[in-house]
């Protein structure tokens, strides 16, 4: 997949539009899930690779750059912006996390001679229940510190030389029969410039990896897709400038409960004598129990709706509605006695027992009339 473009990856055309890149995306999303595809690999460098053009595709700012300059485009500063339409739930933890470093907080895209990205992303894995409720979760995560010897340039003692593979333009030419195309230099990564030699601290890499783990409050409702800003935790840049740290969810399904945006649907058996006489069955909800009433002659497939039983809204919208579907199941053997009883509970119906007699009385009549 990594060698398809986004709109290749979510296999949709050049022009889709919003709706459509939100539905291939979440079907796709769904096919390559980590929980369908258990210790599969492959399923989830999918998943990642649909997340990551869905990223961009639906936000228009990154995919009008994507359009013109492609994913280079992208890594070059274009995009990388905040992409309002991926159910993002914002920067909840500005406050908390912004003080002291003066100029924390804020939005830095990655200036024009950082190696990397100052913004990065995680993402991590929440139990049903702790996205239905919310919980505070630790997360553990490497960011990318420039190294401090040699000023993140990577060279002794900041000593830098101009890239002979580029001559400092920091691209490099290709010729493809009659055309010439432009690439990203792969000796300096574009910077133009390489180091004299390599400082010894960082390995000529420019920078060192940092583990760090932060504790961030999962608000009720959220749920796979939905991301969130944590401010002023992502990479350092040469300046020190940090950027943010972006928590994407990946949220497990239930063995009970199946989860349909806010709503949750339970699947209710019921015994085909509580179907035909009406009965009354305590069944589980998120929070407790619930009592629900079978009229009689409750249908197979049949959904009792109980308003405000399910997900909180993660955007403070109210609560969704938990949806019991009844599945009903019959006898696969019975005694005599049963046999019995079912025959007199048969008879005691007399004609209302054998609709089909009385629709197709007529019809006997008439299709014997047709070979006469
Ligand atoms: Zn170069
Ligand atoms: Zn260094």
């Amino acid at each position: 997949m990594e060698n398809l473009s986004y709109y290749e990856i979510l296999e949709i055309s050049q022009n889709a539009d919003k709706a459509t890149i939100k539905k291939a995306y979440r079907k796709l999303a769904k096919q390559w899930h980590p929980d369908r595809n258990q210790g599969d690999a492959e399923a989830e460098r999918n998943f990642k690779f649909c997340n990551e053009a869905y990223q961009v595709l639906s936000d228009d700012q990154q995919r009008s750059t994507y359009d013109r300059y492609g994913k280079e485009g992208l890594q070059n500063g274009g995009g990388r912006r905040s992409s309002s339409s991926f159910d993002d739930l914002g920067s909840m933890f500005e406050e908390m996390f912004s003080g002291g470093g003066g100029g924390g907080g804020g939005r830095r895209s990655r200036g024009p001679q950082e190696k990397y990205p100052l913004d990065m992303a995680v993402e991590i894995r929440l139990s049903f229940k702790e996205a239905v409720f919310g919980c505070d979760k630790e997360i553990d995560f490497t960011y990318k510190d420039s190294c401090n010897t040699c000023k993140g340039t990577g060279a002794k003692g900041g000593n830098v030389k101009t890239c002979s593979q580029c001559g400092g333009k920091g691209q490099v030419y290709i010729r493809q029969g009659f055309m010439t195309f432009s690439q990203t230099c792969p000796a300096c990564h574009g910077e133009g410039t390489m180091p004299g030699e390599k400082c010894s601290d960082c390995n000529g890499k420019g920078f060192e990896n940092v583990k760090e783990s932060v504790t961030i409050k999962v608000p009720a409702g959220v749920d796979t897709e939905n991301r969130l800003r944590v401010s002023g935790k992502g990479n350092i840049g040469k300046n020190g400038n940090r950027g943010d740290l972006y928590v994407t969810f990946i949220v497990a399904e239930d063995k009970t409960f199946i989860r349909n945006g806010n709503d949750v649907y339970i699947e209710v058996p019921v015994f085909f004598t509580q179907a035909v006489m009406g009965d009354a069955l305590t069944i589980p909800s998120l929070t407790g129990e619930l009592e629900l009433k079978l009229n009689i002659g409750t249908r197979d497939k049949q959904h009792f709706t109980f308003r405000g039983e399910g997900i909180e809204d993660v955007h403070g919208h109210g609560k969704g509605n938990l949806i019991a579907q009844i599945n009903i199941t019959y006898p696969k053997k019975l005694t005599d006695d049963q046999y019995d009883l079912l025959d007199q509970l048969q008879e005691s119906f007399g004609v209302e027992s054998k609709p089909h007699e009385s629709l197709f009385e007529s019809a006997f009549d008439r299709v014997k009339g047709w070979f006469k």
